[in-house]
């Protein structure tokens, strides 16, 4: 018999691992990629009583930047909840998650065939991994506490074919656009939930089969087939409980199989997380995040390659979102662009500038177009862009605390290089007779007697003069 009548839903919940440096509510590092199992924990990802968390504000913003990419709404006020189930790999016994006041809501994502529209997007925590081996369970926590983004599709999907589509569709626009996590299903680092039931004409539905954890799209697509297959195969004997029932695929024999009878949202007895406090997200530069977004990784190129950036420094902001944003914003006080793509690629102010320092985006600009000039040295420049990073203060006042710029001044040079020619003749007899690499030793020589603040070039100018 055909059951053409018998139409599928199918809702996705994707599970995102965010590229942050360290994990989500504490400051270990979030890579543990071959590291030594439990060596990368601390007191709060341990769940140790006591132990306060604080929430990343990086995997905050590449929620949010997700979320704008995805044409969802941005929650004014969003919160995190306590998610209570027991599991072995989860020592607080609780998972932080979010539940009624997600970072994103709506939003959708267009396949060849419709539109698939998203019911939320939440930031969440991970839990550890278990091993099992020789009738033991073994217990790594390396992972515990790493970012998980979650983001949840209506059922809008009509078969499996349109779930894989969907998903490598999400995984190029978090990976290559939004530019949050690898994105890697190997890895892990993008781990896929879906939920299948099937209606007939008078809209009486079977049960919603969850689909947990599934690690490859072709997986996702060949376990979505099975279950749509069983449903109209059970047609019209569904159980009428209408219960949802959780089944796991085993890709080696291509079948799947139940697993347990899924909690309800009340069973994991939801509360909000008293030790964080709620976010006001309209605090978060919105705008940044919207103008670092809508272009591809080729796009970026090309734009920074038609402002007269070379390829290779393009190729490097293109892909370091801190590098190209703080080239943004220093562009936007000093117009050398080449120069100053350069200055941020190479690192010229000696240290990652953050989002923090964007306020002072103008002083640092100052810094380097006196570097450019010549009125200051590269190691000068960078002690004072640290002066103005943690005194927040303006260019011209950590110069003043620096003691000045350099010196130019003729006279005062003057003196100092024949100080410096009077001290070494030997080697002034050595240059005249044609050793005249020992130029360098003589600039060397002028620069430390001035503290590195004298200009190369006129001391270079001046010393070739005398030595005449
Ligand atoms: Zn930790
Ligand atoms: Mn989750």
């Amino acid at each position: 018999m055909s059951k053409e009548f018998l139409k599928t839903k199918i809702g996705l919940e994707i599970h995102v691992q965010l590229a942050t440096k360290s994990k989500m509510f504490c400051g270990c590092d979030n890579n543990a990629e071959g590291k030594e199992p439990n060596s990368m924990v601390c007191p709060v990802c341990m769940g140790l009583p006591g132990s306060l968390p604080v929430a990343n504000k990086q995997a905050v913003l590449f929620t949010l930047k997700t979320g704008i990419v995805l044409n969802c709404k941005i929650s004014k006020i969003s919160k995190f909840d306590r998610k209570h189930y027991f599991y072995p790999d989860l020592p607080k016994g609780y998972q932080i998650s979010q539940y009624d006041e997600p970072f994103c809501v709506g939003g959708y994502v267009d396949v060849t065939d419709g539109r698939i529209n998203l019911t939320r997007i939440h930031l969440e925590e991970d839990a550890g991994k278990l091993t099992h081996s020789n009738g033991s369970s073994l217990v790594d926590l390396n992972r515990a506490g790493t970012p998980l983004m979650e983001i949840v599709s209506d059922p809008d999907i009509t078969s499996p074919k349109q779930a894989g589509e969907f998903l490598r569709k999400l995984q190029k626009i978090v990976r290559d656009v939004a530019r949050v996590s690898e994105a890697s299903m190997e890895k892990g680092h993008l781990r896929c939930d879906a939920n299948i039931s099937v209606s007939d004409d008078k809209g009486v539905m079977s049960q919603i089969v969850e689909l947990k954890n599934i690690n490859s799209f072709r997986f996702v697509e060949k376990a979505l087939e099975i279950e749509e297959a069983r449903l109209k195969d059970e047609y019209p004997n569904w159980p009428e409980d209408g219960k949802k029932v959780t089944r796991g695929y085993d890709s080696k024999k291509n079948t799947t199989f139940v697993q347990r009878t899924k909690e309800e949202a009340a069973d994991y007895r939801y509360f909000p997380e008293p030790d964080l406090p709620p976010f006001d997200t309209s605090c978060f530069d919105l705008e940044s995040l919207r103008q670092d977004i809508g272009s591809s990784e080729e796009d970026v190129i090309a734009e920074l390659l038609k402002i007269g950036i070379t390829e290779t420094d393009s190729v490097v902001l293109a892909n370091d979102l801190n590098k190209l944003l703080f080239f943004r914003k220093i562009s936007d006080f000093y117009e050398d662009n080449a120069y100053v793509a350069r200055a941020v690629v190479h690192n010229y102010l000696g240290f990652s500038i953050v989002e923090d320092d964007y306020v002072l985006s103008a002083e640092y600009a100052q810094g380097l177009k006196k570097l450019k000039e010549g009125a200051i040295t590269k190691s000068l420049l960078a002690e004072i862009a640290v002066l103005i990073h943690d005194k927040k203060c303006t260019y011209q006042a950590a110069l003043e605390m620096k003691g000045g710029g350099v010196v130019n001044d003729e006279a005062e040079l003057g003196s100092m290089i024949d100080l410096i020619l009077e001290k070494f003749p030997a080697e002034v007899l050595s240059y005249k007779s044609g050793k005249t690499q020992l130029l360098g030793f003589f600039m060397g020589q002028v620069m430390r007697e001035a503290k590195g603040k004298a200009d190369p070039k006129a001391v270079n100018r001046m010393v070739l003069d005398k030595l005449k």
